[in-house]
């Protein structure tokens, strides 16, 4: 525009050459007959703000108004202080429509169903999705076990796992258009008599192998961990013999848990039962005992057999440290926390687990580098107003993205907004405490995540309650059987405690979060119940794969990888050298390319003992931080958090499994939706790699 390219290029020059490289190979858009670039970085932040704010016209605001919102778009995205997910940025303005990363689609017990739910009615919305950038996550174990009965065909049935590899090969196949490859997340429940052929189904010869397009995870319950923690047998329940169609074992389960409140039970289900017939998920008979439940199972015919938890446990502890799958997600913590447990219960979550979705759901995310919030000095700290400032313009384009997005299929623009869920998350957290002259294994840093989740989820939220003044909550928004999460959040030394860590705090760190500390949930609730509240969901710490990159700051909250190293992704291979950390070594003038070189070839320095201990302790990489330290980072993040959190609990290649077990049985004391870990070196494919010599 007119006198606004000197702009433009300053803030071109914000980005980096790995920056420019991955918006120039995937982002930027081309003339389809030339193959010429019709746009510039800056160009795209334009198109994608405009595009979102033009949103805005429907609901009353004047084209002014909306000028103004769209500069404020601008602004966030081109400081690089907050990016929306990869589709949004890809697809806003252009044919293409679809913005979110993260969908989550049923799989029922039929070759097709008239809702558009059967398994190949899943695999066509699969490839739609897919198409557009978009990763998906199933729960597979509403299908009937291998080797059971056809009714109609008078046949064998195949098993969840032979579904899941045409799943798989139908992902290979439609590649995204080259920009993006599918990536799926497959559950199964832990009750499932196919479990252990699912818990094997890539490790061992299967690891590089099978279901290569799949992250998998276990549906993991309260009462099985319960279980393997006093070595019992649990049952195997065969859910095409329970008596409520496609709800599986699990529909007991819930049942027995009691996910919900007397209140709701009362107020809510019986009148939906009343409307509805007695077809909803849960019936009046909701609170029985997990022994009634067995009984009630048992006397139907659906228990297979039994298995001991500690074994079935063994085997996916065996399985994640060899190969980093199966991962876990925690049906039970997940549902409890669900603020709109009352529309149903979540079965799944997208593919990184940062998104626990219902059936057709689908979330856009977005996230806020941290990074840009450091102000720098002899005692550097956070500025925290142009914080909240950015987050509350983050919730808003959040929130446009949901009207502004092309639906693939009718329900998933249903299910979505009717909860018009969104996930702003983070990204720069651990250059951040570089920034801050914390190291990421303390507990100060534990302090840091543990307020700043809770500062980032307030102002979100807050940003969702006026955002419902001014358009109207969610449509399912019930104020009364809205569930907030700052209720149940664990306290900070709690948390230290499971994991016996002391928390000790600097007095300089506690000033420092003091804004964060001092925040007041009760009056944002009673503003929630007054005014509404327009999305259910607001937060979500997502990986940040590619737009950390874009920003060029550290993904999600994972600590720095490595401080030199190669990165394998879809446009070649990078090796890069951390500019922060070259900074400090500059500041030691101990920034000759000798010593550089050095350092790449390992990509860390804390057992180099030549190297200022100051440099030694704030740049640990990923396998320098112990399991405990990536374990708490993330509970912290997931306390103040209606979502989940994307997180790997990267290890050294010398870890036993032991180390996996008490990891996962930790994550789940912890109060974490959803683990990952993943050692060094067990896959023969891996995205980055750390150090130069291999
Ligand atoms: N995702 C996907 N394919 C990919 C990368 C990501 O489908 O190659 C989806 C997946 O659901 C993931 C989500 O996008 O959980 C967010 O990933 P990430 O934050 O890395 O995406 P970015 O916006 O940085 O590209």
């Amino acid at each position: 525009g007119k006198g606004g390219w000197k702009d433009f290029d300053e803030r071109d020059l914000l980005l980096s050459y790995n920056a420019l490289k991955v918006l120039e190979a995937r982002y930027l858009l081309k003339n389809p007959d030339t193959l010429r670039y019709v746009e510039t970085p800056q160009m795209m932040f334009r198109r994608v703000a405009n595009f979102l704010a033009k949103v805005d016209l429907s609901y009353g605001k004047t084209e002014e108004e909306v000028r103004k919102v769209a500069d404020r778009f601008y602004e966030v995205m081109s400081s690089l202080k907050f990016l929306p997910n990869t589709p949004t940025l890809m697809n806003s303005g252009t044919r293409l429509g679809v913005l979110s990363a993260c969908f989550v689609l049923p799989v029922r017990d039929s070759m097709t169903t008239p809702e558009g739910e059967g398994i190949y009615d899943t695999l066509r919305a699969m490839a739609l999705v897919h198409q557009q950038g978009g990763g998906t996550g199933f729960d597979f174990s509403e299908l009937r076990p291998k080797g059971d009965t056809v009714a109609s065909t008078a046949g064998v049935a195949s098993g969840p796992i032979s579904f899941m590899k045409i799943f798989d090969v139908s992902t290979d196949v439609v590649k995204q258009g080259g920009k993006r490859r599918g990536a799926n997340m497959g559950i199964m429940h832990v009750w499932h008599p196919d479990v252990r052929d699912f818990i094997k189904s890539k490790t061992g010869q299967l690891k590089d192998a099978q279901l290569q397009n799949f992250n998998i995870s276990v549906g993991m319950y309260d009462y099985f961990m319960r279980a393997v923690e006093r070595e019992e047998d649990v049952p195997l329940i065969n859910p095409r013999k329970t008596k409520v169609p496609g709800k599986g074992w699990d529909y007991y389960i819930v049942k027995a848990r009691g996910y919900m409140d007397e209140e709701y039970v009362q107020e809510f289900i019986l009148n939906e039962l009343e409307e509805k017939g007695g077809s909803v998920w849960l019936d009046e008979s909701a609170f029985v005992t997990v022994d009634e439940a067995m009984v009630i199972a048992e006397r139907e015919g659906a228990v297979t057999g039994r298995v001991n938890a500690r074994a079935v446990f063994d085997e996916i502890v065996r399985g994640a440290w060899d190969s980093g799958d199966p991962g876990i997600v925690f049906i039970d913590e997940i549902n409890r926390r669900h603020p709109i447990y009352y529309v149903s219960k979540i079965q799944a979550t997208n593919p990184c687990a940062e998104e626990p979705l219902l059936s057709w759901e689908s979330c856009n995310l977005g996230s806020i580098n941290l990074e840009k919030f450091v102000i720098e000095g002899d005692k550097p700290t956070i500025d925290w107003d142009s914080l909240a400032e950015t987050i509350t313009y983050a919730v808003r384009m959040l929130d446009n993205v949901i009207d502004a997005n092309r639906y693939p299929l009718k329900q998933i623009e249903d299910a979505t907004k009717k909860t018009r869920k969104v996930g702003l998350g983070v990204m720069g957290f651990s250059r951040l405490l570089v920034r801050l002259g914390i190291p990421y294994d303390s507990p100060d840093a534990l302090y840091v995540s543990y307020n700043l989740a809770k500062f980032v989820y307030y102002h979100a939220f807050k940003a969702s309650i006026e955002l419902a003044s001014e358009k109207g909550s969610f449509p399912a928004y019930n104020p009364q059987l809205y569930r907030d999460i700052f209720d149940t959040a664990k306290p900070f030394a709690d948390m230290l405690e499971i994991l016996s860590i002391k928390p000790q705090v600097s007095p300089s760190v506690r000033k420092m979060m003091e804004r964060a500390e001092k925040l007041d949930f009760s009056e944002l609730k009673a503003l929630r119940v007054k005014n509404g509240l327009r999305n259910s969901t607001v937060m979500s710490i997502a990986p940040t794969g590619t737009i950390s990159i874009i920003a060029g700051t550290s993904s999600g909250i994972e600590p720095l990888f490595a401080l030199a190293f190669i990165r394998n992704v879809a446009v070649g291979k990078f090796m890069e050298v951390d500019p922060l950390f070259l900074e400090y070594l500059r500041k030691y003038e101990l920034d000759d390319p000798e010593v550089v070189s050095k350092i790449a070839e390992t990509g860390s320095v804390s057992e180099n003992v030549f190297m200022p201990r100051t440099i030694r302790n704030i740049f640990r990489t990923a396998h320098e931080v112990g399991p405990e330290y990536h374990l708490l980072h993330q509970a912290c993040w997931q306390q103040w958090n209606d979502s989940g959190v994307s997180k790997t609990i990267n290890m050294r290649s010398e870890e036993t499994p032991e180390t996996v077990s008490k990891v996962y049985l930790s994550a789940w004391k912890l109060g974490i939706k959803g683990i990952t870990v993943y050692r060094d070196r067990s896959k023969s494919q891996q995205v980055i790699y750390f150090g130069i010599k291999k």
